[in-house]
């Protein structure tokens, strides 16, 4: 069962149903990281066409933002935020609105975010029955640019004067019309890391002579895995993975290298154990190494942060995703995920919330077979407009 908001009172048929054709145009030519030309002019063009009240580009390069004034008065001002960048991987789906760019593909459905944000700014410029204002961030560069760092870099939020923010991603698995969310950390923050052990290269038939960069290396990957199994709380999730490793020559087996190197990924789900487990990966990392007589250089790349809902927007959510779906279509308790997410920058500095959108039974994200369901487009615009209707009109306090 679902209920008409002063802001949803006319079927989003059809409205659903034009964004279903942009999200197909958008589909059939993905862009990658700040460079979206297209995708930027098509959003800018149906912004202006809808008549918002201002449109800025060339924020974070492509990213766009469009402001809609409600005709209430004074209120509080919320920004509602979509990711428009593809990933550089090629589509396997042969459907016939596939991307016609080779080695670019729509495979995380930033192209539907992007249809459901646009067909909300239609329906908001159409009717504008609230108070405050409606800010629509339209960010490139989610995929591994932190797009949403560098546009509150470039002053984002003080510039439209932004008191809250909130974010929306489908979700495969989840049931088309349904929605999850929880309260506090519900994307882990996911830092790398490229480490050079430095030994001393020689013959192998005479290893005394060396200081084998090879076994230091071995005994860095195991005792890395210790920092999950022995440092932190068990019901504190903590991931270590080692993914990369070289050195050495094939064509060379009876030398010892002088160097070897290793890389990996750390995903933590609290800020205070990020800290702590980095520490640890240091002197674990530096102090094996050495045992081994080695040197260990550390090269540590820091990712997005941990994506924290903050208790009181995610319940506002879960109100407007239940008003939106019916309570039975709303789990208020989903399990967080090891993935990261860029949205977490935004939640950093204002408080908000991100949301799963279902996406029925597809392909997973980053999977070549991957499509975003536009069947779930008309659940996002009714979830995106019964949001601004309950924080801009009769929600009070919180
Ligand atoms: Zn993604
Ligand atoms: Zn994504």
């Amino acid at each position: 069962m679902t209920f008409d908001t002063p802001l949803v009172r006319s079927s989003l048929d059809e409205v659903a149903d034009e964004a279903k054709d942009w999200r197909r145009t958008i589909h059939q030519y993905p862009e990658l990281l700040f460079d979206l030309p297209k995708t930027a002019a098509l959003v800018t063009e149906k912004l202006t066409e809808f008549g918002c009240d201002e449109i800025v580009g060339g924020i974070a390069k492509s990213g766009v933002v469009a402001v809609i004034n409600g005709t209430k008065g004074r209120g509080r001002t919320i920004a509602l935020r979509c990711d428009m960048d593809a990933l550089p991987m090629a589509e396997q789906t042969n459907l016939q609105h596939a991307s016609k760019v080779e080695n670019m593909m729509h495979a995380c459905g930033h192209d539907g975010h992007t249809a459901m944000l646009l067909a909300t700014a239609k329906q908001l410029s159409a009717n504008r029955d609230f108070a405050g204002k409606v800010v629509l961030i339209f960010q490139p560069a989610e995929e591994g640019g932190a797009g949403a760092r560098v546009m509150i870099e470039e002053g984002v939020l003080e510039r439209f004067g932004i008191d809250e923010v909130y974010g929306m991603h489908n979700q495969p698995g989840l049931d088309i019309g349904s929605f999850a969310i929880r309260s506090g950390p519900m994307m882990a923050a996911g830092d790398r890391f490229v480490v050079t052990i430095n030994g001393k290269g020689g013959h192998a038939a005479y290893p005394h002579l060396s200081h084998d960069p090879v076994l230091a290396g071995a005994q860095v990957i195991v005792a890395l895995q210790a920092i999950a199994s022995r440092f932190t709380n068990p019901f504190d999730p903590v991931v270590v993975s080692v993914t990369y490793l070289e050195g050495g020559n094939p064509g060379a087996l009876n030398v010892i290298p002088a160097a070897i190197r290793i890389g990996g990924t750390i995903r933590t789900m609290q800020t205070a154990t990020r800290e702590m487990v980095e520490q640890h990966f240091r002197e674990v990392v530096a102090n094996t190494a050495r045992s081994f007589g080695s040197q260990a250089e550390i090269d540590w790349r820091p990712g997005y942060p941990v994506t924290v809902n903050d208790p009181v927007k995610a319940r506002a959510a879960a109100k407007a995703a239940t008003f939106a779906a019916g309570a039975d279509n709303v789990d208020t308790d989903w399990p967080p995920t090891m993935g990261s997410e860029d949205f977490s920058y935004m939640l950093d500095k204002r408080p908000g919330a991100m949301i799963w959108l279902g996406n029925g039974n597809s392909a997973d994200l980053h999977s070549p077979a991957y499509d975003f369901n536009d069947d779930a487009i008309v659940h996002g615009v009714r979830y995106w407009l019964t949001l601004v209707d309950q924080r801009l009109n009769d929600s009070a306090g919180e």
